[in-house]
């Protein structure tokens, strides 16, 4: 394996150039690391070099460590897996650390050879940690690239100093949005953030960076944080100023992770603890935080849901061996709220949209939904107007079905109706080609029953959006029980080309998303009517890593929406019905015309203007709070377990084939607990022994919904844990 070489030219400027076979983007590898650190000794040592330039052999320079070795880490640490990582960390800091002394005499500071980094493109993660420890950064003018250390947003931290350096470089005020959110610029930005010295054209990046390398004195190839008298750009936590930045920066990241994510805690405090000392005990520090992120499960888990198996579901990972189905020409019918989100994700996707509704008017509605998104792009420098015209000109607004002759796929998105929707269904046919495949984004009813209206069921489908469609990453799509592999096909291919991730299950009520975010707001309403204190409820869902609490969600989905489902869910199920206790609530507040946001009113009061205010104390009248209250990990527990439960259900049903795509899915379809990686993930990290005997503590206390299923017991009997039963695509239950 060679992912670095090195050629010296007649100046004596050593390039090393990082070019990973067979990657179209170079990720780090421990292989790599060693290849670099001996190339690096070599370079050091031969006298004809005066310099050295590390730069890529892509347009790239780099995506990152290999997260699939990260992910990986702890479990190849050996019996003393906290040691084994922290040495393992501490070796790469010593082989970046050496590219910053760069041989020079520890005690004069003079006499090492200048290093230049030099990035043609887009530099991530470790990409970027190498290159702050160069003693100049170039990067090329490459409005596209993307600069940063996105490590956080899979539940790390930037652990090859990248945390100390960035925070020494900049302070930690300005290194605060780049480090706990991640945040990534374009070389321009990244220049004007302080992250990289030069930007330059990219014909000039490489000559531009041999020159500053043989010309480069001592003085320029000395860190701030290695001269004597270094002072932390903003203050240090006992200076004035850096005791406000530190203060507030920790009341912020409590703010936002209500304490559940420890990566981000970790980094704070790598920032705060390093910048009381020097700069190698500092980078020790940074090791040991590091480490104890590695060893919390949940990093293991964030990054396998989040990174490695969320790509492979983009990839196709469960995509049929069919022929290439990019859609060319899309109808959408209905250009209501969730139509016209639909025609603008896929006008944006360079797909001929034909968009159609009852009336002119409707249509020209819905297409107009593009047009507000894109001036708004417009005003933010996010997109131009020729961009404009272009995405307008894809999308043909009509009442006229005849329009949609050449369609290879149809997303009907009229009303919730079982008799407009088979209506539409026939009409449509009657235009479009055979091959054409129908997908139908019905939040709640079953696709096989839609399928009757068709005259060809293979060929239908279901394509679940979630709202806003333009914002939620995820789409749900549902195999009636006739569909067929092109269907399928045609359905990922188009995710794929909306950039979305898809999940694919199969057609039982509420699919995969609906069936478990349902129980979590039954939950919540459950426990309102208790007497359970509607704070406590929403406070525990959120210091558990809900995004919102039940009670706050339900506002937001409307509780007219919540009746509907509730009614029909009861006329489906007749005797077996559970919720009758849920509906008690929720028809009161209906009659009461407590609506929920859209009404200004609901579970919680809104002002004049629609702002959300406290919770309603109406509520607190008519469900007084008992005297009594359960404690906090009850609460949490029951929100919970209601919806994991259901997840577990759904597998043991087949209608989750794959458990990737229950914990993907989760998080992005209804913000569970991103922390944990997503119920199944939870289940595993607490393990199935524990969720069983706590399932059948939650039986005896509040019934029977929250009864161990079978294959949770037979797991726990076993001491088996989900990912090493049905892991990475392995065949349901
Ligand atoms: P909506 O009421 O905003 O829009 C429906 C549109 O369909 C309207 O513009 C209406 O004029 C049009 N329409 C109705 N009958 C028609 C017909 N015969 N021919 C042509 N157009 C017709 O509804 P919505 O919220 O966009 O939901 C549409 C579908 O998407 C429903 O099946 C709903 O269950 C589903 N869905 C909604 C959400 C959500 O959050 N709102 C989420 C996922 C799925």
């Amino acid at each position: 394996m060679t992912d670095f070489t090195m050629a010296i030219d007649a100046d004596g400027v050593a390039v090393i150039t990082w070019d990973v076979q067979g990657k179209s983007m170079n990720v780090m590898s421990l292989e790599g690391f060693a290849e670099l650190d001996a190339l690096v000794d070599q370079a050091l040592a031969d006298d004809a070099v005066k310099g050295i330039v590390i730069t890529s052999g892509k347009d790239t320079f780099a995506g990152g460590m290999d997260l699939n070795i990260i992910a990986k880490m702890k479990d190849s640490a050996g019996d003393n897996p906290a040691k084994g990582l922290f040495d393992g960390v501490m070796n790469m800091h010593g082989i970046l650390r050496k590219i910053e002394r760069a041989g020079m005499d520890p005690k004069t500071n003079k006499g090492g050879k200048p290093i230049a980094a030099a990035l043609p493109g887009t530099a991530l993660g470790i990409g970027l940690e190498i290159p702050l420890s160069t003693h100049r950064i170039f990067a090329a003018d490459n409005p596209k690239a993307k600069i940063g250390l996105p490590e956080i947003m899979v539940g790390i931290f930037p652990g090859a100093g990248g945390t100390t350096r960035l925070s020494r470089k900049l302070g930690a005020m300005a290194a605060s949005p780049l480090l706990l959110e991640g945040k990534l610029n374009d070389p321009k930005k990244a220049k004007a953030a302080g992250v990289v010295d030069e930007v330059v054209p990219a014909d000039e990046l490489l000559s531009a960076a041999k020159e500053w390398v043989l010309n480069a004195k001592d003085a320029d190839i000395l860190k701030p944080w290695d001269a004597k008298g270094y002072k932390m750009p903003g203050g240090a936590p006992y200076h004035p100023a850096g005791f406000m930045t530190f203060v507030g920066a920790s009341a912020m990241v409590n703010g936002k992770t209500q304490g559940v994510y420890p990566a981000a805690k970790a980094l704070l405090s790598a920032v705060y603890e390093g910048a009381l000392v020097p700069f190698d005990q500092a980078l020790k520090i940074e090791a040991r935080w590091f480490t104890n992120v590695l060893l919390n499960p949940s990093s293991s888990a964030m990054i396998r849901s989040l990174f490695i198996n969320k790509e492979a579901l983009e990839k196709g990972a469960n995509r049929p061996a069919v022929d290439d189905q990019t859609v060319k020409k899309v109808g959408v019918i209905g250009a209501g709220m969730m139509g016209a989100g639909i025609t603008l994700v896929s006008a944006q996707a360079g797909m001929e949209v034909v968009l159609i509704d009852a009336s002119q008017e409707a249509a020209d509605r819905g297409k107009a939904y593009t047009e507000a998104h894109l001036d708004k792009g417009i005003a933010r420098k996010k997109t131009t107007p020729e961009k404009k015209d272009q995405v307008l000109g894809l999308i043909n607004a009509t009442t006229d079905y005849n329009a949609l002759a050449g369609c290879d796929l149809i997303i009907e998105a009229v009303f919730e109706d079982v008799s407009v929707k088979a209506d539409v269904t026939a009409k449509v046919e009657a235009v479009v080609g055979p091959d054409c495949i129908f997908a139908t984004n019905t939040s709640t009813l079953p696709i096989s029953q839609l399928a009757k209206a068709s005259k060809n069921a293979e060929q239908f489908i279901g394509i679940h959006f979630f709202s806003p469609v333009e914002k939620m990453m995820l789409v749900e799509i549902i195999k009636g029980k006739e569909t067929g592999d092109r269907a399928v096909a045609k359905a990922l291919d188009y995710v794929r080309q909306i950039r979305k991730t898809p999940i694919v299950v199969n057609d039982e009520r509420f699919f995969y998303a609906n069936r478990c975010i349902i129980p979590y707001i039954n939950e919540g309403i459950r426990m309102v009517r208790e007497g359970v204190e509607p704070a406590l409820i929403e406070n525990a869902a959120k210091l558990v890593g809900m995004p919102l609490g039940p009670l706050q969600l339900t506002d937001e989905t409307s509780i007219d929406l919540g009746v509907k489902i509730a009614k029909a869910t009861k006329a489906a199920m007749g005797d077996a019905y559970p919720n009758d206790a849920v509906d008690e609530v929720l028809f009161w507040m209906a009659d009461e015309g407590r609506m929920g946001r859209k009404a200004a009113a609901g579970f919680y009061a809104y002002d004049e203007k629609g702002k959300r205010q406290g919770l309603w104390d109406g509520l607190a009248a008519k469900y007084p709070a008992a005297d009594e209250q359960p404690d906090l990990t009850t609460v949490q527990h029951r929100l919970l377990f209601a919806q994991v439960l259901e997840a577990v259900r759904a597998l043991e049903e087949g209608v989750l084939e794959d458990i990737r795509e229950g914990d993907v899915g989760a998080i992005l379809g209804w913000g569970f607990a991103p922390w944990s990686g997503g119920p199944f993930s939870w289940l595993d990290i607490m393990g199935a022994p524990y969720a069983a005997e706590r399932c059948d503590q939650l039986t005896q206390a509040y019934g029977d919904r929250f009864a161990c299923p079978p294959l949770l017991r037979e797991m726990a009997d076993k001491g088996q844990s989900f990912y090493g039963r049905f892991g990475a695509g392995k065949a349901a239950a």
